[in-house]
């Protein structure tokens, strides 16, 4: 009997931390979408492969293993990038193409959108991608988009239980 409390108390106080990175750019903040529109991203210097590296060497460190929310966008542009995160033992999700918020989207536009992220990202990462975050998801009662369930998502994709509020 003792035993199987002491069993009980260890796993109500077990705590497990998760730790992911979204893989996008300095100028892809949604702040910066009246001054920085879309079209223009390609005439920004990119720093998002140094700083995900340093990322990666922290967590090579620490011996720590991330879920690394890719922007479609990036993939596309440095695929090399989204292979060396998966091959050095991360998870690779994906964090929409365009990073538009997701309220502001149809959802035939959301759909479209998660569609090219996920095969650009899977093209460059060798692998499948079955989580999926949208950029600052914020559910409005009031409003009937975004859609409440699974359903709505590609096949491939689910919601992940550990991020609460956004899509995966
Ligand atoms: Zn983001």
């Amino acid at each position: 009997m003792g035993a199987q409390l002491n069993e009980v108390q260890e796993l109500e106080t077990r705590v497990t931390n998760v730790f992911s990175v979204d893989v996008e750019d300095y100028f892809h903040v949604e702040a910066f979408s009246d001054i920085v529109p879309r079209e223009r991203w390609d005439s920004y210097p990119l720093r998002v492969e140094d700083n995900t590296r340093r990322i990666l060497d922290l967590l090579d460190d620490q011996e720590v293993e991330a879920t690394f929310f890719v922007l479609g966008w990036v993939a596309e542009k440095r695929p090399a990038l989204v292979r060396e995160i998966a091959d050095r033992g991360h998870e690779i999700a994906c964090h929409s193409y365009w990073h538009r918020l997701i309220y502001k989207l149809t959802p035939q536009e959301f759909a479209d959108d998660t569609r090219r992220a996920k095969d650009v990202i899977e093209q460059a990462a060798g692998r499948a991608v079955v989580v999926h975050a949208q950029h600052r998801v914020v559910v409005k009662r009031f409003n009937p988009w975004p859609p409440a369930g699974r359903h709505a998502l590609p096949p491939g994709c689910r919601q992940c239980p550990g991020r609460c509020g956004r899509w995966t």
